[in-house]
């Protein structure tokens, strides 16, 4: 893939999704604490579940201090909707404990200190890098992230750490946070898991899936 490639990728994509309309999309919250546990608990659900359980759980339990004393069983209640409710709850309490204990019951700020929290992967740690601190450290590969770089051909690999590797060295460092909002968009919208609408993208020419794939036209 070289360079000129991504550019088109990344203007199509711009031109097509307006990431400051796209709130209602993804996860809320109002602060480095709220990433971060909205973050643990998004693994194999939506943001709009995520969503809806915080409300509740945020209100009950606004900080480390809180979280880390809370009772599993309440916890497990309040989230069950987000599924894998038990191992989340751990996590979380055990974040929060991890915060109190090592980080004065604040978020760290870096990738080294946030992979050593419960539940933290690099993930996790880049979306609250992103979110929380307005920076980026990397690009969090998640399943749409994963699924549209691959289909694109940005990356040949698998593995989300081998992913994000590949996307770092060909994506200008300004636009990691960026196109990881892009890339979910897309994948949600348009290049489906099951059935991507490859006849309604206007990537059909740049895509690696498309030219592979003998039922799809290779140009619009
Ligand atoms: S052409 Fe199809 S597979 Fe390729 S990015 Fe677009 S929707 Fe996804």
């Amino acid at each position: 893939m070289s360079s000129p490639d991504f550019c088109f990728i990344y203007h199509y994509l711009c031109d097509t999704y307006d990431l400051s309309q796209s709130g209602d999309e993804f996860l809320h919250f109002n602060n480095p604490f709220e990433v971060l546990v909205a973050t643990i608990l998004s693994a194999q659900t939506t943001d709009r579940c995520v969503n809806q359980v915080t409300k509740v759980l945020f209100a009950r339990y606004p900080d480390a201090d809180s979280l880390a004393k809370a009772d599993h069983t309440e916890v497990e209640e309040i989230i069950h909707s987000t599924g894998f409710y038990r191992a989340k709850t751990r996590n979380i309490i055990a974040a929060a404990q991890t915060l109190m204990d090592t980080f004065d019951g604040s978020v760290p700020e870096d990738m080294s200190h946030l992979l050593t929290i419960p539940g933290v992967g690099r993930k996790t740690a880049n979306i609250v890098i992103h979110h929380a601190f307005g920076r980026s450290e990397g690009i969090a590969v998640d399943t749409h992230v994963r699924r549209v770089s691959t289909r694109l051909g940005l990356s040949n690999h698998s593995d989300p750490d081998k992913i994000e590797q590949d996307l770092l060295a060909l994506i200008p460092p300004d636009l990691w946070g960026e196109m990881n909002g892009l890339f979910i968009l897309h994948g949600r919208h348009i290049c489906h898991a099951r059935r991507p609408a490859c006849t309604q993208c206007g990537l059909i020419s740049h895509c690696k899936y498309a030219k592979t794939n003998p039922d799809l036209p290779s140009h619009r």
